[in-house]
């Protein structure tokens, strides 16, 4: 998953009182096929037609299910909640249904034959791991629609069959299979990690490695030459980096689903061979979208292959914790940035801002040990911790990554560690284990302990020891203490400029009598004309002495000046730099980072 500003957290969709686990094991079932109506009716609706049939060997109860959450999105969304109309038949004949708990289906067959289980399916939310359907489009999930067997494993497999409207398009990293718009998978992981686009969107495509990358837009106009062509350029420099990391490209073809909307709360989702991203309209061509695809594409290995043993494999009816997740997330967050670097999408300068951002965030938070923060998605704290394993986690692998290479002469690095793991684990069909991490860290560095490393600042709430590792590459970090004014708002731009769509009640915008829906033109002498705006208001009177500013704004076609009392607030601003003069090791190490070599 990637966070962008604007994600919002989701809300936590009720309680959960019983206990998602089933007792009820199904009986078995085969010839698993699942029909899938997106027609222009159907998406009319806001809803997708759902048809489950399967073979069964007699009367015995099958029991099915939903899953509670996507896999990467660790939050539990209880699919089953978005079901209406549900009912079974076999021959014709309505069969007896009761639900068990609330995703939770038992159906009783009269005999042996086909059983049809038939469900519609609410397709209106805004977010990346759900259905969501426009009067042309569709966009699911597997885990949203398919129902399981309980008790059954998940290696059988399924075809998937979409009904759609003859001119509408299909995208999906599903295998194609003999008939109509029809695709099969050989297990149910891989069956709900394959999301599909139905209806009419752009879809594009470019070779990366002999790999085919595609992109798939929604709506088509968002897919312009001009950002087709960029994107495959940024590509073509991401997709390699990674690679070179893992040394081979493990998906039979990828894609990079992108909605964009007004309202889509911005962010990605990974799967094994696609990313399913949200960009709001006015962020088309923000500069944070490299990052975004390189780190939900760094996701196609780590996670979606090289995955903590805790997730291995997938259970999709309740929560997963981990406290891996440091790895899978913060760790991809830095790749995510190197390969923009190594790629020469942008410069060190750069990757240098995205560290000390990640140092901003660890001052911010309350002292987290990031394993105990890797734990916390699901119940989305309110600590200030929420969502630390990002920057800590990635920024604890830049310490490893400086460490490895200090004691091997930058001749073994953090990349060595992936790829070991990647083939002593994923290849092997495992999990990674705490003893399999650090082992790797350790032999990666000549046979270094990193217990004392891990007990302090992995599980512990030790202070990181940031400027001690960083001059081991030839850097170091600045802080300073800056005391800004804020507004208290939430902002919005679009082509008319900045709306604001939020107010805190207590803040300097709320006293000075801004509502909702205002549009901002100016702060004192800063014009306000897109997001950007906000930091130049904020440098232009960090510590000001002035009380109130003129804030002009444009409310119901009138333009109105009210007073706006300032407030400061204290903001730590961090900058890495090189060290003029480093070493020439602590250069070499530094180069080799940026670079992805070793020596
Ligand atoms: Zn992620």
């Amino acid at each position: 998953m990637f966070r962008s500003s604007l994600s919002v957290a989701i809300a936590l969709a009720g309680a959960h009182p019983i206990g998602a686990q089933i007792l009820r094991t199904s009986a078995p079932i085969s010839d698993v096929r699942y029909e899938i109506t997106a027609d222009s009716a159907a998406v009319g609706r806001r809803q997708l037609g759902v048809t489950m049939s399967f073979h069964v060997n007699g009367n015995a109860p099958v029991v099915l299910a939903l899953p509670a959450w996507s896999p990467g999105h660790y939050v539990l969304l209880w699919f089953a909640r978005r079901v209406s109309q549900f009912s079974a038949e076999s021959n014709g004949t309505q069969l007896p249904w009761r639900k068990l708990d609330y995703q939770t289906w038992e159906i009783t067959p009269q005999s042996a034959g086909t059983v049809r289980v038939s469900f519609s399916y609410l397709a209106d939310a805004v977010d990346r791991a759900v259905a969501w359907t426009a009067p042309n489009f569709a966009f699911f999930n597997g885990t949203n629609l398919f129902l399981y067997p309980v008790g059954r494993g998940f290696n059988w497999s399924a075809q998937v069959i979409v009904h759609t409207e003859p001119s509408w398009r299909i995208a999906t990293g599903m295998d194609p299979a003999t008939g109509n718009n029809t695709f099969a998978a050989t297990n149910y992981h891989d069956l709900t990690d394959m999301p599909f686009y139905v209806g009419r969107f752009a879809i594009d495509s470019t070779q990366v490695a002999g790999k085919w990358i595609r992109l798939a837009f929604y709506p088509a106009a968002s897919l312009t030459p001009a950002r087709r062509d960029r994107t495959f350029g940024w590509i073509q420099k991401i997709f390699p980096a990674h690679i070179a990391v893992f040394g081979e490209a493990p998906f039979r073809n990828y894609t990079i689903f992108q909605r964009s909307d007004t309202l889509v709360n911005g962010g990605g989702l990974e799967h094994q061979a696609s990313q399913v991203d949200e960009v709001t309209t006015s962020g088309l061509d923000a500069s944070y979208l490299p990052n975004l695809y390189s780190h939900e594409g760094f996701h196609a290995w780590n996670v979606k292959r090289l995955r903590p043993a805790d997730m291995v494999p997938y259970r999709y009816d309740d929560a997963q914790p981990t406290t891996w997740l440091w790895v899978s997330e913060g760790v991809t967050d830095y790749y995510g940035a190197l390969a923009l670097v190594r790629g020469g999408i942008e410069a060190d300068t750069a990757f240098y801002s995205f560290v000390a951002g990640e140092i901003a965030s660890i001052a911010g938070a309350p002292p987290t040990a990031v394993s105990d923060a890797s734990l916390s998605p699901w119940i989305n704290p309110t600590d200030g911790s929420g969502g630390l394993y990002y920057p800590k986690g990635g920024f604890i692998g830049f310490l490893l990554d400086i460490m490895i290479r200090d004691a091997t002469n930058n001749r073994a690095s953090l990349d060595q560690v992936m790829r070991a793991l990647y083939n002593d684990t994923y290849k092997r069909g495992r999990g990674f284990t705490r003893a399999d991490w650090w082992g790797a860290v350790s032999r990666a560095s000549g046979g270094k302990s990193f217990s004392d490393f891990a007990r302090r600042y992995v599980d512990g709430r030790e202070k990181l020891p940031i400027d001690s590792v960083l001059q081991l590459a030839g850097l170091q970090s600045r802080s300073d203490t800056l005391r800004e004014p804020r507004l208290g708002v939430a902002t919005a731009t679009d082509s008319s400029g900045v709306r604001l769509t939020d107010i805190s009640p207590g803040g300097a915008a709320a006293a000075a009598g801004l509502r909702a829906g205002d549009r901002i033109v100016s702060i004192g002498d800063v014009a306000i004309a897109n997001d950007d705006s906000f930091a130049i208001f904020r440098t232009r009177y960090a510590g000001t002495q002035l009380t109130s500013l003129p804030i002009v704004i444009r409310r119901g076609g009138e333009t109105t000046t009210l007073e706006l009392p300032v407030r400061l607030f204290t903001r730590v601003q961090t900058r890495v730099s090189p060290i003029p003069g480093a070493s020439e090791k602590a250069a070499r190490i530094r180069a080799g980072i940026l670079k992805g070599s070793t020596s």
